[in-house]
């Protein structure tokens, strides 16, 4: 469990929230600035940021749906509903370190956002006078690696569609893969629209293998899965899992060896690293075996994620949606005729859960700690007395199923994924 669960909520967004009203310096960077997939330096830092934790209307508490999710200085966006560069320019996250955007499905909540981030990130530029002009503006640098995009059917179709018809020229390169169900066609674009300059045409159309979507994308430090989930329209829960680390090792265990063999002191970074080491007299010194590396759970919208049980185990974060609940003497909404059970069963009829659903999946993948996002725009995320009221009773309803303790995501909320039970 993460420190920051053991904390009241009041007292824990004051502590973790100082991307809070802090503008960062400039929205217009280099936007692939991020190393290239091969060279990624291991994770000194693996950081969550919510820029939206609203379901289907925004309010002045809460936005729609995005995550941001922080390797070291990288980023990588997962939904991006409207207004998430407004939230990004809120924030201390730069959007010129955006290396990958992951939509979990297409409703507007959760991609009307990224056509206009696309834009302000990649240097677009509006219509130019004259289509055969030489103007600078529609060049495309394609020595820039391309922004990667990551969504089901209908993701490559809406980029291309919304830049085309709004006259949007990108500066930069980007590229959509396309998470594709069995019920799809395996290839075509899902457009007639032909790609801009800006669109790569090396966008996969990524087949389900035993149901899931194994290791969508991969380097030396981390990789992405994704399977279905189910929700009223095709959708997508995403597993960011870290490699293998080095294990903890105990200095004293070594260093006498090293002295009486006359052993250079820099072999232990290879022990470190878990490698094997034969000094002069023959001896063998093994380094500690690696552990698993942090496992990250990011789930769309959902009354059902079950598919993704298998890649979801033991996950160091869970992000469970929680849109609509039963607060009876709490919410004072609350409608005289309903019961849990016709709660439960209208979230389930629109694509829904319940703060208990996601308490119950927490617990059925043996999650390490659960935060609650998407929340009906009747729960404001703000510090009045009953939004914390409110609040602290969804994070208890999760809680009882769960057995642990249970943060329920605001806007801004933002904090490191350790290793730290
Ligand atoms: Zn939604
Ligand atoms: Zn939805």
């Amino acid at each position: 469990m993460f420190s920051f669960l053991r904390k009241p909520s009041h007292q824990f967004f004051l502590a973790v929230c100082p991307t809070r009203c802090s503008r960062f310096a400039s929205s217009s960077g280099p936007v692939m600035a991020g190393p290239s997939e091969q060279q990624r330096q291991g994770l000194t830092s693996l950081n969550v940021t919510f820029l939206g934790t609203a379901s289907a209307q925004p309010s002045s508490t809460r936005n729609h749906s995005a995550l941001a999710v922080r390797l070291n200085s990288d980023i990588w966006l997962f939904d991006c509903g409207e207004a998430t560069q407004h939230q990004l320019q809120k924030s201390t996250l730069k959007m010129g370190k955006i290396e990958k955007i992951f939509i979990t499905h297409t409703h507007g909540d959760h991609i009307f956002g990224l056509i206009p981030l696309l834009a302000s990130c990649m240097n677009g530029a509006g219509g130019i006078a004259g289509e055969n002009c030489d103007d600078p503006r529609k060049r495309v640098d394609l020595n820039i690696p391309p922004l990667e995009i990551y969504g089901p059917l209908g993701t490559r179709a809406y980029v291309r569609s919304g830049l085309q018809y709004t006259h949007t020229l990108l500066g930069r390169p980007y590229v959509v893969h396309e998470l594709r169900f069995p019920s799809d066609p395996e290839d075509q674009d899902f457009t007639t629209l032909s790609p801009s300059l800006a669109e790569l045409p090396t966008g996969k159309n990524i087949a389900m293998e035993d149901g899931v979507w194994p290791e969508i994308y991969k380097d030396n430090v981390v990789s992405v899965s994704a399977a279905p989930i189910l929700h009223s329209v095709p959708c997508v829960g995403f597993v960011v899992q870290e490699a293998p680390v080095a294990g903890k090792i105990n200095s004293k265990d070594y260093i006498p060896q090293l002295k009486r063999t006359n052993t250079p002191m820099s072999v232990m970074r290879q022990l470190q690293q878990g490698e094997s080491v034969t000094l002069n007299d023959g001896t063998v010194l093994h380094g500690p075996p690696r552990r698993p590396g942090r496992k990250l759970c990011i789930l769309g919208d959902t009354y059902d994620p079950s598919a993704i049980i298998p890649l979801a185990k033991d996950a160091n974060l869970l992000i469970h949606e929680a849109t609509n609940a039963h607060l009876p003497g709490v919410d004072l909404t609350t409608k005289e005729t309903d019961t849990y059970e016709t709660v439960e069963e209208r979230a389930k009829s629109r694509g829904h859960s319940t703060p208990q659903m996601a308490g119950s999946f927490a617990k059925t993948i043996q999650a390490k700690s659960l935060v609650l996002n998407h929340f009906s725009a009747r729960y404001p995320g703000d510090d009045s007395e009953l939004s914390l009221k409110i609040m602290a009773a969804i994070g208890k309803l999760a809680e009882q199923e769960f057995g642990k303790e249970v943060l329920c995501a605001r806007d801004f909320t933002s904090f490191d994924i350790t290793f730290k039970e």
